[in-house]
């Protein structure tokens, strides 16, 4: 069942002197239900602005894509988005930073909770809900992001490099919790990486993107089972 389909898109930036930087020309693939799909290439291939338009943040200049059917117009509930920073208020507890897409969405209070508690448990920070975003580490941050992405249910799950400003070792333990996430919520995600390893860690097929234009040069199928 493909839920979410890219038909020949292309991303042309206009520039103040009225030129054009072609980021991405071409990408025609289709995501199935359920799949972990990296995007993987160099810095400057036009990984994030393929993201992007896929998020609804940045029109697509070429193509269309479609996300269960419909088009994708502009930001939709339906996907939740994990950037490199983590982008926690400060002043709101981790509890009422997860919550927040939930109160934008006019979910009621005793609902979210219920759903903030639950997605506490889910990224492993039970008990945390309380404390304020400079209390966690890094990881921890990162966890709560993932949590809040998902406090709408979205049927896709967005990541820009979610653990590309931790440092290698933490990172390890974040993909390895990630998938187990992913796995548990039945996630259907794109995950930019430049990080060969990490997309095959992560995934069930990786688009590889090569120099700029992109199009996309090659997708490879994962074999290993996802457990
Ligand atoms: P990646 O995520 O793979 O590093 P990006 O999608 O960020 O690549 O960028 C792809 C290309 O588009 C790069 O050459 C970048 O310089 C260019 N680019 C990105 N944003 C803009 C912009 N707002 N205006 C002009 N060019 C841009
Ligand atoms: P980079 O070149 O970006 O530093 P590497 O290619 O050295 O990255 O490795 C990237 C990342 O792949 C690791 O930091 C880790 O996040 C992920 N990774 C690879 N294999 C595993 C694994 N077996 N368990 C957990 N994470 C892994």
């Amino acid at each position: 069942e493909t839920l979410l389909d890219l038909n020949e898109v292309g991303h042309t930036y206009r520039t103040r002197d009225g030129g054009g930087v072609e980021a991405i020309r071409s990408v025609t693939e289709q995501v199935r239900k359920g799949e972990f799909i990296s995007i993987l290439g160099p810095s400057g291939c036009g990984k994030s602005t393929l993201l992007m338009m896929i998020a609804g943040l940045l029109p697509t200049t070429r193509g269309a894509i479609t996300l269960g059917g419909d088009p994708v117009l502009g930001p939709d509930p339906d996907s939740g988005i994990v950037l490199q920073d983590a982008v926690l208020f400060p002043w709101r507890t981790i509890s009422r930073n997860i919550q927040l897409p939930g109160e934008i969405a006019g979910m009621p209070a005793a609902q979210r909770q219920a759903r903030a508690d639950e997605l506490l448990s889910l990224v492993k920070l039970d008990g945390f809900g309380g404390a304020y975003p400079r209390e966690l580490s890094g990881g921890m941050q990162q966890r709560a992001a993932i949590a809040r992405s998902l406090m709408l249910s979205p049927s896709l799950l967005l990541m820009d490099e979610p653990f590309g400003a931790l440092d290698a070792m933490t990172r390890d333990e974040m993909n390895v919790e990630l998938k187990r996430i992913c796995l548990e919520a039945g996630a259907t995600v794109i995950l930019v990486t430049h990080s060969i390893s990490e997309a095959v860690f992560l995934s069930d097929r990786v688009m590889v993107l090569g120099n700029r234009p992109s199009t996309v040069r090659e997708v490879v199928s994962i074999d290993a089972p996802r457990e």
